[in-house]
C-alpha cells in the first residue's frame, strides 16, 4: 500500500490554486468601482459576510437608509469566499470557551447565537438566496483516545446548558461515516446549518443591490479622516463622504489603524476533491451530509458539497511573520501536502482520488477568538472584526452590534462583555512571532500528549488569551 503522504501529493498534482467556491463559471462578473466623489449615509468598508450583513441589517432598521460597500477586490474575496461554509450558533467560539470568559453572560448569549443562526435561515430563505443551505447540523468525532473523554465533557456541559447533543460510540459513528479513525462522535443536530459560502456571499448582495445599496468594487479605502460632522474615506483619488461608518475589514490591514492591534492573521488552508462517484460515495456512508471535525486542538473540518466533492481544511494555521497578508502566502505546499495525506488517512477507501482546487485563506483572530467592537471618531465609525475562524453565522450578530454602537443607544447586545471588553491587544513585532510559534509548538504538543495542555497553555488559559484558529 502506498503511504498517505505519496497518496495526497499524487492527489493535488492538478489542483488548481484557487477557492473551489469561487472558481465557478457563473460567477458574477464583478460590479463597478469607485469613479468619483461619492456621499451616502452609511458608507461600509468590506464585502465580506460581516460587511454584508450590515448593510443588510442596516435597511431592515431603516429602508430609507442610503448605503454604499466599498470593498476592496470583489464580493466573497477574502474569508467569505473560501470557508468550509459552517454555519455555527456559536458566539463565544464554542461553549467551554464562552464559560470560562463569559460565565454570567453564556445563557443569554447561547440563546442570542440560536436566534441569529434562526433569523439568518429565514432570512437568507425568505430572499430567495441558494447557497445549499443544508440544516444537516454537525458531528464532532473523536480520533485519539484522550478525545473521546473531551467529548464526553463537551456532552456533559452542552446537557447543562439545555443543547441537544448526542455521544455516539465509535461503532456507531464508523457506520454512519466510514473512517477507520473514529473512536466516539458527537452529534449536533441543530447548531450548525452548511451552505456554499460564496454563493451565499454573492445571493446577499444581489439582494441587497435589489434594496438599493451601491456595492463598489476594486475599491481599496486607504484613509479614513473626519469630514465635519460626518468622515471621509479615500479611495484612490476619490473622495467618499459619509455620515457614519462600519469597518468590516477582518483579517486585512485595517485604514482604521486601531483595530490593527486586536486581529491576528493566521493562514487556514483548505482542498476540494473532485465529485465522488456513486460507489466512492457510497463507501464513506455519511447520509445525513452533516459538517464533520475532529476534536484535537489542530483540527481539520470537512464537508460534502452540492456535487459530491469533499472539501477538507484546517489543521496548519500559519502566521507570517509582521502579520503578512499578501497572496503569495495562500500556496503552501507543505500544508497542502500534509492535508492531503490527513485525507486518506481518514478515507483510505478513497484512494486514487484527485484534489481539485488547494487554497488558504487569512483567518482574522484575536487573542480571545471572537471578534473586537467599538467605535472611532466621535461614535461615527464603527467596528466589528476578529471572528477567528468562526464568522459565518457570528457576522450577522456583529452587524447588528456595529449598528447597536453606531446608533449610541446601549442594547441587550452591547450589554454583554464580549461586546463590552475588547480581546488583549496582540503584543507587537518583533515578539509577537517567537510567542505565537511558540504556542503553535506547544499546541501541537499537547495533542501529541493525550490532550494534556502543559505549563504555557494553562497560563494563556488563565489568562483566557490564546494563538489558534
Ligand atoms: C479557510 C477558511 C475556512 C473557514 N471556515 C469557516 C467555517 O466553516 N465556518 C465559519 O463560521 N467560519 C469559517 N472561517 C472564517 C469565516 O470565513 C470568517 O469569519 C468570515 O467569512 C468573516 O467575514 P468578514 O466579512 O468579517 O471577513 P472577509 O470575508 O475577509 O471580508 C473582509 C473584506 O474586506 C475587504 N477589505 C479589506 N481591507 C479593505 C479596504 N481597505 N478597503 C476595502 N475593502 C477592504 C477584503 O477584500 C475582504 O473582502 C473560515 C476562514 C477561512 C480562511
Amino acid at each position: 500500500m502506498t503511504d498517505t503522504m505519496t497518496l495526497g501529493s499524487q492527489a493535488l498534482a492538478d489542483a488548481e490554486p484557487t477557492s473551489f467556491w469561487t472558481d465557478q463559471a457563473d460567477a458574477p462578473t464583478p460590479g463597478p468601482a469607485t469613479d468619483g466623489p461619492i456621499t451616502a449615509d452609511l458608507v461600509i468598508v468590506g464585502g465580506g459576510f460581516t460587511g454584508l450583513w450590515t448593510a443588510w441589517r442596516a435597511l431592515d432598521r431603516d429602508p430609507s437608509l442610503d448605503v454604499v460597500i466599498l470593498e476592496a477586490e470583489y464580493v466573497g474575496y477574502g474569508a467569505s469566499g473560501r470557508n468550509g461554509g459552517f454555519v455555527s450558533h456559536s458566539l463565544t467560539h464554542g461553549l467551554a470557551h464562552g464559560r470560562s470568559l463569559w460565565p454570567d453572560d453564556l445563557a443569554a448569549l447561547l440563546a442570542e447565537g440560536k436566534r441569529n443562526l434562526e433569523d439568518l435561515v429565514a432570512q437568507v430563505r425568505g430572499a430567495g438566496i441558494e447557497c445549499d443551505l443544508q440544516e444537516s447540523g454537525k458531528s464532532t468525532v473523536a480520533v485519539q483516545g484522550w478525545q473521546v473523554d473531551a467529548l464526553a465533557a463537551a456532552a456533559e456541559l452542552a446537557t447543562e446548558y439545555g443543547e441537544n447533543l448526542t455521544i455516539v460510540s465509535g461503532e456507531a459513528m464508523r457506520a454512519d461515516v466510514r473512517s477507520p479513525t473514529y473512536l466516539a462522535g458527537l452529534r449536533d443536530l441543530d447548531g450548525t446549518v452548511m451552505v456554499d459560502p460564496a454563493r451565499l456571499a454573492w445571493g446577499m448582495a444581489e439582494h441587497l443591490r435589489s434594496r438599493g445599496v451601491r456595492i463598489l468594487e476594486n475599491s481599496p479605502v486607504t484613509a479614513i479622516e473626519r469630514d465635519g460632522a460626518g468622515i471621509r474615506l479615500s479611495v484612490a483619488s476619490h473622495r467618499v463622504t459619509a455620515h457614519q461608518v462600519v469597518i468590516a475589514t477582518a483579517a486585512y490591514p485595517s485604514p482604521l489603524r486601531r483595530l490593527r492591534a486586536y486581529i491576528m492573521p493566521l493562514y487556514d488552508h483548505a482542498l476540494m476533491t473532485e465529485p465522488l462517484s456513486a460507489s466512492q460515495l457510497e463507501s464513506i456512508g455519511w447520509r445525513d451530509r452533516q459538517g464533520m471535525t475532529d476534536a484535537g486542538n489542530q483540527f481539520h473540518y470537512y464537508r460534502l458539497s452540492a456535487d459530491d466533492r469533499i472539501l477538507w481544511g484546517g489543521w496548519d494555521a500559519n502566521y507570517y511573520r509582521g502579520g503578512r497578508v499578501d497572496a503569495s502566502l495562500e500556496q503552501r505546499g507543505d500544508s497542502h501536502a500534509l492535508l492531503a495525506s490527513h485525507f486518506f488517512d481518514t478515507f483510505p477507501q478513497l484512494e486514487g482520488l484527485s484534489f481539485t482546487h488547494r487554497w488558504a485563506g487569512p483567518i482574522d483572530s484575536t487573542a480571545r477568538f471572537t471578534a473586537a467592537y467599538g467605535t472611532a471618531y466621535g461614535g461615527r465609525v464603527a467596528y466589528a472584526a476578529g471572528h477567528t475562524g468562526l464568522g459565518v453565522g457570528a457576522s450577522r450578530f456583529s452587524a447588528d452590534v456595529a449598528l447597536d454602537l453606531l446608533s449610541g443607544e446601549p442594547t441587550s447586545r452591547t450589554r454583554y462583555g464580549i461586546v463590552r471588553r475588547k480581546p488583549f491587544p496582540i503584543p507587537p513585532e518583533p515578539i509577537r512571532n517567537p510567542i505565537v510559534q511558540y504556542t503553535r509548538a506547544k499546541t501541537f504538543e499537547a495533542d501529541r500528549n493525550d490532550g494534556r495542555r502543559g505549563a504555557w497553555l494553562k497560563l494563556l488559559d488563565t489568562l483566557g488569551v490564546g494563538f489558534n484558529s
